[in-house]
């Protein structure tokens, strides 16, 4: 989720893979556990787009995440 908007005071932007990691998705586990794969290198991209496309977890169920953790759903007015 990438955003050119600042964020709203008082308020934090939601972290790239919090999800996965507060759910515990194997596949940020197994990310997580890669030795010598630093973000950017090939395997470790190759891990992180499984879940772009395949995560185990549906929107459906990031969506209530979300809503669970507080955090807004906000679009400019623009
Ligand atoms: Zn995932």
């Amino acid at each position: 989720m990438s955003s050119n908007q600042p964020p709203i005071p008082g308020y934090i932007d939601y972290q790239r893979r919090e999800f996965c990691k507060d759910v515990k998705c194997e596949i940020q586990t197994n990310l997580d556990n890669l030795q010598d794969a630093k973000e950017g290198s090939a395997s470790y991209e190759e891990i992180r787009n499984i879940c772009k496309t395949d995560c185990r977890y549906t929107t459906y169920q990031f969506h209530h995440w979300l809503i669970e953790k507080g955090y807004l759903i906000v679009r400019s007015k623009i």
